[in-house]
């Protein structure tokens, strides 16, 4: 970095403006954090303590033991108690931290491409960055950065030696453009697309549209297609360039065939015919190319070395996969792009595996503008460090020179086929290895070396709408009220450590399971959080005080064997106690609640929570019942707690019960089928879809009218046609109630029914008329061909869906 990329304290303090206490006004700032966990050269950096889902000001102290030393506050704080720190205090935070992005982003002449619209945003950045980086220097947000928050983060990363910026920008409500059009001032303005997607935020079409032209206000150039363009909305930019599939523009696609795996395309522009080939063939693709063609063809390019360029474009992986590896390890695949700030975001997601003790890296050479190579691997190593990389396996040879600096347990080759050669011999064992490598380098084949053989059928599960939703409920508590995550069944057959993990990283109360085999697979995948167990059987008492397991206790029995097996020493123990108000399924009833109240007045015992279980949250029908359990609740609680000399945590809802009681919070709430995307409560839309089982094709076969498919013969096409065979099948979880039509997958985009009855492990689609072969991707359910509906077709509820999934069928986790 140059000078003029630097910032003492003292300037950004009469940047942002608000009062200061500093210790030394001369201390450099080169990094914003907003997480105390998050940290590169943490004496460096500057903590924003943002108010956003969580109050950032909690998280003060710990950013404080961590070695952050400067802070931007709203809140006030005895400054006393953290010696040798500088201090802002403004009037709010957010908006601090947007002001000084404003500054740094005014501070530097560059060409700015601003992107916004429905979808694609982050495709089409990541395309144009791979179109522009052989000419540019380009800085970009990192990921799909492109928040109130994201944005400032991202415009902060510019530095002199930059020439070009990506930028992306989303919003979900009004008034929310004009800030991020500040921070961005974008010179080139791409609006990608305007779809259903995010619509609650707006009144109607106009605004939304209006909204998001905003961020091009003072933009040269407007690329666009006026098939999203509404009459009434007056349109930015000096100049236009537009694009479109159905009407003239100054790229006008004339046809778009497919080839194999590649689509051509045919355009009329600047009154001559032009042409390109790209190696995709889904729709989305598809416009994504043609915006980023569009944005060639706009900055001049040529019409052939446009063409070449879009030719040579590569799928973007966005996503972090977390997947089986070989001689248990655990693989994050990050395999497609190598620079600093996405190593770092890697990196936090490996920090938080605790599956296996160690945590390896795999890099190759990394290159970042504006850096020396000493520099960045002296960077890198202080990252290691502060992320807790037990083992670095370094490839290329740039990194290999820079060896020295990194002070761990350390291996270093030429180049990936030198590796692939040595692999043998270089034991991976019981380790949590993250691969991250320039795409040049080819991980790919490293990922496919130390992957375990994925069967053909696997459970996509999506960490981040997991988060998303978590938060979605965690926003409708009152302050304090605690979470605790219901994990059981395998989380609801959505995985186990792994969603154990993000949610004790991002910080709920409890988990609970249904029994102590789970409870012990979590604690040996390192999981610290308390854990309830709701079906505590007595062989297994042992093994609960051993891991520390917490058991409902829901009789006197169960209470009394569990007493009596309570070693001498043992006090305190917790347990958390379980009333029945009208379940009548386990629990105590109000006529034992007095012998109940005498037995717990034992020192051996502590009593962490009680709670009850309402059995019609999501039904207004039964309004009135769930009214009539919780006030039964109550009063069994106050029996109960007459004679203790504490007050347990209370806590009743579910799910349901958070969307629609929020006067029944009381101290903690249990969430569970919500984390995963489903609440009978809500609409369609407000929680993100978690899982997407997806199969393959393994066979096509042409059938004769009169010829029969399956079992029984129960399968026919009156008129012949085409069926293929998936690899899935009633062993898998996808119930024989599906055969003979009733289930419907999706196959090259289209709907079609099971032909026949389910087999084990394998049945039979109509696929008549589409375009299908052998190892097609088949999907049983997603976000589009959802899981509610899969419960309508055989009466059954989504909950059974999810759990049927069957243990043989991969899951893979991906974090984007
Ligand atoms: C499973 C369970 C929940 C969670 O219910 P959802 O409807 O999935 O939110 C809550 N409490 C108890 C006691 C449960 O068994």
């Amino acid at each position: 970095m140059s000078k003029a990329d630097t910032y003492t304290i003292e300037q950004i303090s009469e940047i942002v403006g608000g009062k200061v206490v500093l210790f030394d006004k001369e201390v450099m700032i080169k990094n914003l954090v907003i997480d105390s966990r998050t940290l590169i050269n943490a004496p460096n950096a500057l903590f924003f303590a943002i108010k956003a889902q969580r109050n950032g000001h909690q998280f003060i102290a710990n950013a404080y033991q961590n070695g952050i030393r400067n802070f931007v506050v709203s809140e006030d704080i005895n400054y006393e108690k953290y010696p040798e720190t500088n201090w802002i205090k403004v009037g709010d935070v957010l908006s601090a931290l947007q002001r000084l992005a404003t500054y740094h982003r005014s501070a530097h002449q560059l060409e700015v491409i601003g992107i916004t619209g429905s979808n694609g945003k982050t495709i089409v950045k990541e395309w144009l960055y791979q179109l522009l980086s052989a000419d540019y220097n380009v800085v970009r947000s990192p990921k799909s950065y492109n928040s109130q928050l994201g944005v400032p983060l991202s415009v902060w990363q510019i530095n002199d030696s930059h020439n070009l910026g990506i930028f992306e920008a989303g919003i979900s409500t009004t008034g929310e453009m004009k800030q991020l059009a500040s921070i961005i001032q974008p010179s080139i303005g791409i609006l990608t697309n305007i779809r259903e997607a995010h619509d609650e935020g707006f009144t109607n079409k106009v605004e939304k549209l209006r909204e998001k032209l905003q961020l091009f206000e003072g933009v040269q150039t407007f690329i666009y297609s006026p098939e999203y363009i509404l009459a009434e909305v007056a349109l930015p930019g000096k100049q236009k360039f537009t694009w479109s599939f159905s009407q003239p523009a100054d790229l006008q696609i004339l046809e778009v065939s497919n080839e194999g795996t590649n689509t051509v395309l045919k355009a009329e522009y600047a009154e001559e015919q032009i042409g390109i080939i790209i190696p995709f063939t889904d729709a989305a693709a598809i416009e994504n190319t043609v915006i980023c063609w569009a944005t060639l063809l706009a900055m001049g390019y040529e019409t052939e070395e446009a063409a070449f360029r879009l030719s040579k474009l590569v799928k973007v992986g966005m996503r972090l996969q977390l997947i089986n590896g070989i001689d248990h390890c655990s693989l994050i695949d990050d395999s497609y792009s190598a620079d600093i700030s996405s190593l770092s975001i890697a990196l936090d997601f490996l920090n938080q595996q605790n599956q296996h003790a160690k945590r390896t890296l795999i890099l190759s050479d990394l290159h970042e503008t504006g850096k020396s190579a000493d520099e960045l691997y002296q960077e890198i190593s202080i990252l290691l460090k502060q992320k807790k990389i037990n083992r670095l396996v370094g490839i290329g040879e740039q990194i290999t020179a820079h060896q020295h600096l990194f002070e761990i347990e350390k291996s270093f080759f030429n180049d990936t086929s030198d590796f692939l050669a040595q692999v043998g011999q270089h034991n991976f064992n019981n380790e949590t290895i993250l691969i991250k490598g320039a795409r040049k380098f080819g991980f790919e084949q490293v990922v496919k070396r130390l992957a375990q053989k994925v069967h053909d059928t696997v459970l996509e599960v999506n960490l981040n709408a997991l988060l998303a939703n978590l938060q979605f409920y965690k926003a409708k508590l009152a302050p304090g009220v605690k979470t605790m995550a219901m994990v059981k069944a395998f989380s609801y057959g959505s995985g186990s450590f792994e969603i154990a993990n993000l949610l004790q990283y991002h910080k709920v109360d409890y988990l609970a399971v249904a029994y102590v085999d789970e409870g012990i697979a979590l604690r040996k995948a390192g999981i610290s959080l308390p854990i309830m167990v709701m079906s505590p059987e007595p062989s297994a008492f042992d093994a609960m005080l051993r891991y520390q397991l917490e058991p409902e206790i829901y009789s006197l029995e169960v209470l009394q064997s569990f007493l009596h097996f309570l070693p001498e020493q043992v006090s305190h123990f917790p347990i958390h106690i379980k009333l029945d108000t009208g379940m009548h399924r386990l629990g105590f009833e109000l006529q034992q609640i007095k012998e109940l109240a005498s037995l717990l007045k034992t020192e051996k015992l502590k009593v962490v929570s009680i709670f009850t279980h309402l059995v019609a949250t999501d039904d207004e029908q039964h309004d009135e019942f769930t009214k009539l359990q919780v006030s039964k609740y109550e009063e069994m609680y106050g029996v109960l707690t007459s004679s203790l000399a504490y007050q347990p945590i209370k806590h009743v809802l579910n799910t349901s019960g958070i969307s629609r009681w929020p006067n029944y919070q009381f101290d903690m709430v249990r969430v569970g089928i919500g984390l995963y995307g489903f609440d009978a409560a809500l609409a369609k839309g407000e929680l993100q879809t978690v899982a997407a089982l997806k199969t393959t094709v393994s066979q096509i076969k042409q059938l004769q009218p009169n010829e029969t498919v399956g079992y029984g013969r129960r399968g026919s096409l009156p008129n012949g046609g085409q069926i293929a065979t998936v690899k899935i099948g009633y062993a898998d979880g996808y119930s024989r109630a599906f055969g003979n039509g009733v289930g419907k997958m999706l196959v090259d985009g289209e709907l079609v029914p099971t032909v026949g009855s389910i087999c084990m492990d394998m049945c039979m689609l109509d696929v008549t008329g589409l375009d299908v072969a052998v190892g097609d991707e088949v999907i049983v359910f997603n976000e589009e061909h959802s899981i509610v509906d899969l419960a309508k077709e055989i009466h059954t509820i989504p909950y059974e869906i999810l759990t049927n999934v069957s243990q043989r069928v991969k899951r893979v986790y991906y974090y984007e």
